[in-house]
């Protein structure tokens, strides 16, 4: 079994439905409401524990009711929290989320996400060290990201960091880290002033953009290749991007040849969409190879 850390966000997201969106000062109905474990570090920790790795999740939460929903979230996917802190003086990362007329408005509050500081991740050292692969993502502090990638070169642990939601990234983190998986938005804006070609070939066997129903790109250090996405009916592509790294981050770890561990975490993400919610549709290791 491969030990993947996950450095990043918890949340639950709040998720209304109404056949109205309202207006400023208006009040209407909604239909319904649910309370959905969400957070893009949380959604790649159940992804890569559902895919038969041991998953460490490193983060923080309230000590509220929210913060339960996650850490019980976690037990029943077998991720062990003793390394997701429950503090008073913070609030749970929320999403608030309408979903109306077709369409969502969501309002994100970063809360105990924000404290996952560079102070924080020094107390888990001796965790991280022990981890074959680190996936790290963007809802976390900027300066947390540069830190990770700092001690993962040290330790000479490979990180993989998803730069989701986009944002400009260090040019250090992006040297020292072993692989970078944007979207195509994403990429356009770290890599500000370079093509999507250009990037690819700067960062061969490093950078791999994902392209939604196309599949994914990158440069092999001779030819751009497209690994194409497996054609499926997509019911609901939340959490796509999230399976695809966690499941990338578990086939490489596992010591998958990069094209390989591609289609295997193509297949993977190719599966979630198949069903509604992030978590989800989010497949089991047995899922994904029965269809290979
Ligand atoms: P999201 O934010 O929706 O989670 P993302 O924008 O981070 O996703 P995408 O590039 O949309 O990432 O999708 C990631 C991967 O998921 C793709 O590379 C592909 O393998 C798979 N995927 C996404 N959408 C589809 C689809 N409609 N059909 C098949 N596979 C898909």
């Amino acid at each position: 079994m491969v030990k993947i850390g996950v450095i990043g966000s918890c949340a639950v997201d709040l998720v209304v439905t109404s056949s109205k969106r309202p207006g400023a000062g208006e009040t209407v109905l909604g239909e319904s409401f649910k309370v959905v474990p969400g957070g893009k570090g949380a959604n790649q920790a159940v992804a890569a524990a559902r895919l038969g790795a041991e998953a460490v999740m490193i983060g923080r939460v309230g000590k509220d009711n929210f913060g339960e929903v996650i850490l019980n979230n976690f037990r029943s996917n077998h991720i062990s929290v003793s390394h997701v802190e429950p503090v008073t003086y913070c609030e749970s990362g929320t999403a608030h989320i309408v979903l109306a007329e077709g369409d969502n408005s969501i309002v994100v509050v970063k809360g105990a996400n924000d404290l996952v500081t560079p102070e924080y991740i020094e107390q888990k050292l001796d965790v991280i060290r022990e981890m074959d692969m680190i996936l790290i993502q963007q809802e976390i502090p900027e300066e947390t990201v540069l830190y990770v990638s700092q001690i993962c070169a040290e330790m000479n642990i490979p990180l993989l960091l998803n730069p989701a939601p986009a944002r400009a990234v260090d040019p250090s983190v992006i040297e020292k880290a072993a692989y970078l998986t944007p979207n195509e938005h994403e990429a356009a804006i770290v890599f500000d002033g370079l093509s999507a070609s250009e990037a690819l070939r700067k960062y061969p066997n490093k950078l791999f953009i994902t392209e939604g129903a196309q599949g994914v790109r990158y440069f092999d250090g001779q030819q751009e290749i497209l690994v194409p996405a497996y054609k499926v009916e997509a019911v609901d592509t939340t959490g796509a991007g999230d399976t695809f790294n966690a499941a990338f981050a578990v086939a490489l770890a596992e010591g998958k040849p990069i094209y390989e561990s591609v289609r295997f975490a193509n297949r993977a993400a190719s599966l979630s969409v198949t069903k509604f919610g992030a978590q989800g549709g989010m497949p089991t290791r047995e899922e994904v190879e029965g269809s290979l």
